[in-house]
């Protein structure tokens, strides 16, 4: 395959295209105030080597204007979508994608609420100052204690998932004397990932009631004197770009909403997250507005067409808040090419090893998943050549990127900047091969502030009980 700008390499897969300049910044890939300035990349205001001076690296930099403003378009939109058709909704801010105290205000000040799906990321967000009227609480698992602590600091709602969540919640209810309001998650049968969903009429994983159990779970919600039944949730899968997923989805589960009308009131409907942002130039999302316009357009439709009114609707997005945003600096120290067999014979591949890989970014070792990278430290002349950016961990399987096209000239001591990391990076952060936890970091006019501070080697060694004590030198007192 020939591209305008060079011939592709024959290990390239077929979707990566020659850059006509392998240290362009793509505009929907990099954060919104990332360019280059002296060649260098700047995010923030800050340049690549006084992000890196300041914090060392791998260093995960998060563009907080990037991310207040995505978080604001997206309340914007999702309100403006509603209010069209009379209706109202509320955004939840999904958490998990990546939760510190300062995302859960900015996220707050943009009007959204947050989800939360642990102990550790409720108490994460009540700490943080988030009122507990608007937190909603998912998980399939969550444990009495949980649960406990939940309905005893009055979260807003509790996604339930299961049967025995429903026993828990009505006896915790009871014995504490207090209301709790409560959603109850189904699977519609719809997964959707990127362009394609798929349909089927039960779906096989754990999250949830299939529509047929949603009724009777419905039902013995209704009976608890302290449990109030809010609507229903389903959330269909994530990376989706299109608006055909959640006009399935929600037609499935308005099928079963208007069936628990006739039980009482079903003032809610949540239909989950999951919109898709560009990790490389291939990926072209909609602009939130359309995917939000189109998504309450086609649940008005469905609602019309069964003569029932649209309830208040409610979206929780994680990945499309805080993703684009996020770059993470590496420093480069080894380089090298590998022989590979290929059907046109033997070819190179250039790996590029970094200072850090599976343990601050497990999502290509655990979906395949796919970024883009630069070198941030200068701009190269050199021609564009094929690589393979890998960790440092002791797996071969420690990809950051799987295929790129960097400046042939890619050496130790160059800084790699891998785009799109501010979503479900830091959140899965590992300290696998005993590697401590990068920081992650604000930047802004020219400002970092440290969101989470990196961890130290003493860190990892607290938790270690059976350390011997320290050596002393003799004399030493
Ligand atoms: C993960 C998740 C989300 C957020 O998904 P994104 O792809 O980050 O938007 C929303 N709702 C539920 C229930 C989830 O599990």
């Amino acid at each position: 395959m020939v591209s305008a700008s060079g011939t592709a390499h024959p290990l390239a897969p077929s979707w990566l295209s020659v850059p006509a300049d392998a240290n362009d910044l793509p505009e929907r890939v990099w954060p919104a105030s990332a360019h280059r300035a002296g060649g260098e990349l700047v995010v923030g205001g800050l340049t690549a080597t006084e992000l890196v001076s300041r914090h060392g690296t791998p260093l995960m930099v998060l563009d907080e204007d990037d991310v207040r403003g995505r978080a604001e378009r997206t309340y914007r939109a999702f309100s403006h979508a509603t209010s069209r058709h009379g209706g109202t909704c509320r955004v939840y801010y999904a958490g998990k994608a990546l939760l510190t105290a300062d995302i859960a205000r900015w996220v707050l000040d943009a009007g959204l609420s947050i989800d939360v799906c642990s102990r550790g990321e409720l108490e994460t967000a009540l700490a943080a100052g988030v009122p507990a009227d608007r937190i909603g609480f998912h998980g399939n698992n969550k444990s009495f204690g949980e649960l406990e602590r939940a309905v005893s600091v009055s979260i807003g709602t509790i996604i339930v998932d299961s049967d025995i969540e429903i026993e828990r919640i009505g006896a915790i209810t009871e014995r504490l004397g207090r209301d709790q309001r409560v959603l109850v998650r189904v699977r519609s049968g719809v997964h959707a990932d990127t362009h394609e969903f798929l349909a089927t009429a039960h779906e096989d994983q754990k999250f949830g009631f299939s529509l047929d159990e949603g009724e009777a779970a419905v039902r013995r919600i209704r009976e608890l004197p302290h449990v109030e039944f809010l609507g229903l949730h389903c959330h269909i899968g994530s990376q989706i770009f299109g608006v055909d997923g959640f006009r399935e989805s929600a037609s499935r589960v308005l099928d079963l909403h208007q069936r628990l009308l006739d039980g009482g009131p079903v003032p809610l409907l949540n239909l989950g997250g999951g919109f898709g942002i560009a990790y490389t130039r291939v990926e072209d999302p909609a602009p939130i507005e359309e995917l939000a316009d189109g998504i309450v357009d086609a649940v008005q439709t469905e609602c019309q067409a069964r003569g029932i009114a649209l309830p208040a609707l409610a979206f929780e997005p994680g990945r499309s808040i805080v993703g684009p945003g996020g770059i993470t600096l590496y420093e480069v120290g080894t380089t090298k090419q590998v022989a590979v067999d290929t059907a046109q014979g033997a070819a190179d591949r250039l790996y590029v090893a970094v200072d850090g890989g599976m343990s601050d970014n497990i999502r290509p070792a655990l979906y395949g998943a796919h970024y883009s990278a630069r070198i941030a430290s200068r701009v190269s002349a050199a021609d564009p050549t094929l690589v393979r950016v890998v960790g440092m961990h002791c797996e071969s399987g420690d990809i950051v990127v799987d295929s790129e096209y960097l400046p042939s000239d890619v050496a130790p001591g160059d800084l790699v900047a891998v785009a799109a990391t501010g979503a479900y990076s830091a959140a899965m952060a590992s300290n696998y091969n005993h590697v401590p936890r990068p920081p992650v970091v604000a930047v802004r006019d020219g400002e970092t502030r440290v969101l989470l501070r990196g961890e130290t080697i003493d860190d990892l060694l607290a938790r270690d009980t059976g350390l011997l004590p320290p050596v002393r030198n003799q004399g030493e007192e």
